[in-house]
């Protein structure tokens, strides 16, 4: 048995086998071959092979997602057989008498440098395909197998596992099947990457930061993971598993007993009601909302619906998910945050740069600001689902009242439209903002007069006021969520909201913190929003909570 440490993200047990994430990293080298004939041959049969391949994955994916989620692989299809595309291959190995690998690797360089170059957006998500395609011909041409970097398509998948990895991406994530992942153990990672906000939405144990003691060669081996105390148990003794089992066995006994909460007010012993909602990035997450008997959604991280998506959602496409996650909810309040992409939060059609500082950069409101027609499409698509139920809309990453001005032109602008159409909408829609920048929280008083609520991002705003990148697991150490710095900041947008007779939420992880209950309730936070599986937990809290001592 081996032992390992790491950090801990949700406070589980799970027993299963590890499957190993590795990720792919090429290197593409470049020789002189004699034979160039021989190279167009190997491509072509590569080709063939591509095309074999890409009508088999449609295939399975008309079954299991429908047609609109196949045609992705009509399209690869497509791109493999673009005769530019062909031309530029075999140019490229007979001008320069090179391999075909080469040839290849040039050759979706540029033509996906010349999609992004191209103003229309469809066009601009077609960079990222034109890579895979390429990939899909440098796997064939090398023989590699690659079960085991696309999660989904594993064989070895079939019954539930723990997911081992260095480190994993939102859009890696929101591609696993969720119904199959035990726990999650990383090499990498801190607790409030994405990764970990949604392991602790899915309420399974994970545990990042285990370092290279983790290794790839665990892929196969049982092992037990205590979320409780950050501990990984590889190949375990008899006895360990014993104990463990029990362990597991009390956690479900309590979680049962939490249950009894369901029903029952969120307020404390002296009589002041809080809400408690939860967060959630998918329409799917909803049951587990009503399941943990959450009173809203305080948080539905929209950007999400893009994560998981090959090119731009459409305005239907959104439609329907905010019209499904309002008529589930019912008379439910559901807050849905616009686009929060940038960051750690990448989607390749995007085509975002690369920054030196992405934290700081081109993200979320900037993009949407910057970018009105991707605004417009996700506005009209909220507006519009607004008649189905209690939605409300957040604007994430705001850091002045300038903004919110712009944002309401666009709004009116949207509002406009849909009228001129004849499309129906809501036209009263609650609208709020996130506090998450430590210059919104010290400008809340101006900021409370322009919009209906507040809600806090303490994720950011820790990491913007402390100066401490979330992604970066070195600063863990330095990593103090209780600093003065960030509770007077909330405490300033409370009091500034309140005296506007608006009401303030906190979204971030912060939220679900019960050492700090009390002192939210004090500040008079109005909504603590947090993971489904915290909401009876945070519950409790509150209840126990007595403010007039
Ligand atoms: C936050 O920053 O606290 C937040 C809730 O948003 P996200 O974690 O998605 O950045
Ligand atoms: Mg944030």
């Amino acid at each position: 048995m081996i032992t390992l440490h790491g950090k801990s993200v949700f406070g589980d047990i799970c027993i299963g086998d590890i499957v190993f994430y590795k990720r792919k990293e090429r290197v593409i080298k470049r020789y002189r071959v004699e034979d160039t004939d021989a190279e167009i041959n190997r491509f072509q049969a590569a080709k063939s092979e591509g095309v074999i391949q890409l009508q088999a994955l449609y295939e399975k994916a008309l079954q299991d997602v429908g047609e609109a989620n196949a045609a992705i692989f009509e399209i690869h299809q497509m791109m493999l057989e673009d005769l530019d595309y062909h031309e530029s291959i075999i140019n490229i190995i007979t001008s320069q008498q090179v391999n075909v690998e080469y040839a290849i690797g040039v050759t979706a360089d540029n033509f996906s440098a010349m999609f992004s170059a191209m103003d229309d957006a469809y066009m601009q998500g077609r960079a990222a395909d034109v890579k895979d395609v390429s990939e899909r011909l440098l796997t064939i041409l090398d023989g590699t197998d690659t079960s085991n970097t696309d999660l989904n398509k594993s064989k070895s998948l079939d019954n539930p596992y723990i997911l081992a990895s260095d480190d994993l991406v939102p859009s890696e994530t929101v591609q696993l099947d969720k119904s199959k992942v035990l726990g999650f153990i990383m090499q990498k990672g801190s607790a409030n990457s994405h990764t970990s906000i949604l392991a602790r939405s899915m309420g399974i144990p994970a545990i990042v930061a285990l370092g290279d003691e983790l290794k790839p060669d665990y892929d196969g081996i049982t092992a037990i993971v205590d979320g409780f105390t950050g501990t990984v148990y590889i190949d375990p003794d008899s006895k360990t598993l014993e104990i463990m089992k029990q362990k597991q066995a009390e956690a479900g006994e309590k979680k049962e007993l939490l249950k009894q909460l369901k029903g029952k007010e969120s307020i404390t012993l002296n009589g002041q009601k809080i809400k408690i909602y939860a967060n959630i990035g998918n329409t799917s997450d909803v049951g587990t909302v009503l399941s943990n008997d959450a009173e809203g959604i305080g948080l539905f991280r929209s950007e999400f619906l893009y994560l998981e998506n090959n090119d731009f959602p459409t305005e239907e496409q959104q439609f329907l998910a905010y019209k499904q996650v309002a008529e589930n909810m019912a008379a439910r309040k559901v807050i849905i945050r616009t686009l929060d992409i940038g960051a750690d939060k990448q989607a390749d059609y995007f085509n975002l740069d690369k920054e030196e500082n992405p934290a700081l950069g081109y993200r979320a409101i900037r993009i949407c600001l910057m970018q009105p027609d991707i605004f417009k499409t996700q506005l009209r698509a909220l507006y519009r689902a607004a008649i189905y139920g209690n939605i409300s809309i957040m604007f994430p990453m705001i850091i002045s009242v300038q903004e919110i001005v712009k944002i309401k032109e666009i709004v009116k602008e949207v509002k406009a439209e849909l009228t001129a159409e004849g499309i129906p909408f809501k036209d009263n829609v609650e609208t709020g903002i996130m506090i998450e920048t430590p210059a919104a929280a010290l400008v809340s008083e101006d900021l409370a007069k322009e919009v209906d609520f507040f809600s806090v991002g303490t994720n950011d705003l820790t990491q913007y006021t402390l100066a401490i990148d979330r992604q970066n697991q070195k600063l863990d150490p330095f990593y103090q969520p209780h600093h003065k710095a960030i509770l007077k900041l909330i405490k300033m947008a409370a009091d500034s909201a309140h005296a506007e007779g608006k009401w303030i939420g906190i979204c971030g992880e912060l939220g679900a913190d019960t050492s700090l209950t009390e002192e939210f309730l004090r500040m008079g936070i109005d909504e603590l929003s947090v993971s489904p599986s915290m909401v009876l937990e945070v519950r409790k809290k509150v209840r126990e909570t007595d403010l007039s001592k």
